[in-house]
């Protein structure tokens, strides 16, 4: 009985000091976000905000990534999450999170869920996110993830989300990371006037420009460029 609690004790102290060795990590790519941040930002811009620096302290990437990527979960760059497919930058996810400027209230639609952790990032600072992802495999790991860390205002489906999801339009936010070869028309229909979407716009395996579009009140779309980007490519039928 002894050996069994004191093996218990070990094991969950083990835990413990993983669990604080990440939060360490994520600690230090914030810090690091901050300075690189600083060092690209527009300051009228593009500054992230402390809301979008909150999630992105909170949200833990490393149980969003296969196990042999854990290690690296707080490095400021893109990792393989299996079927040729990445989870982004922790940069560019701050980066158009803030661009498409979401409030408490908002439901926002993400097209690519990926591992989730874009999804994650959106849930500490909106009301509800929906979430589509093409490929099956990752549709099913991510919501498993998901549910298993506690969002509960999370909504993914199986699904080509070049067609958006008429159900839950229309949508305070759109963020599509993935890279297109144009901007979906349904998305733009689905986009709720005074709404913004954040989306990388170009040529498939080359950077593509990341794209933030404002759905005046009038229905008008004004369209701006923040500058390249590296996606993988949008598919589906379309
Ligand atoms: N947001 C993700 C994250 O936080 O891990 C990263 C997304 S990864 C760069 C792009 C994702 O978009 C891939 O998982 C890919 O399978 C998905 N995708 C590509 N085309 C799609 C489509 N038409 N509809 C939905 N998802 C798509």
């Amino acid at each position: 009985m002894k050996v069994l609690t004191g093996l218990l004790l070990f094991v969950s102290m083990l835990a413990f000091a993983d669990d604080a060795d990440y939060a360490a990590a994520r600690a230090a790519m914030v810090e690091e976000l901050w300075l690189y941040a600083q060092f690209v930002d527009d300051p009228d811009e593009t500054r992230i905000s402390d809301a979008v620096m909150a999630s992105m302290s909170t949200v833990k990437r490393h149980e969003l990534v296969p196990p042999s990527e854990r290690r690296y979960s707080y490095e400021n760059r893109p990792l393989p999450i299996g079927y040729g497919q990445t989870i982004s930058q922790p940069y560019i996810v701050a980066l158009m999170t803030e661009l498409i400027d979401v409030d408490g209230g908002d439901v926002v639609l993400e097209v690519g869920t990926g591992s989730g952790y874009q999804a994650a990032i959106l849930a500490e600072l909106v009301d509800h996110v929906y979430s589509i992802e093409i490929i099956a495999a990752l549709a099913i790991r991510a919501k498993q993830d998901l549910e298993r860390l506690g969002y509960t205002n999370i909504t993914t489906k199986l699904g080509d989300g070049y067609y958006g999801w008429k159900e839950h339009a229309p949508f305070d936010a759109i963020i599509v990371t993935a890279a297109a070869s144009h901007v979906p028309p349904p998305l733009i229909e689905q986009l709720k006037p005074g709404g913004r979407m954040v989306i990388p716009v170009g040529e498939r395996f080359m950077t593509q420009t990341l794209l933030l579009l404002e759905k005046t009140e009038k229905g008008e779309v004004i369209t701006r460029q923040y500058g390249a980007v590296r996606f993988v490519p949008l598919t589906g039928e379309h």
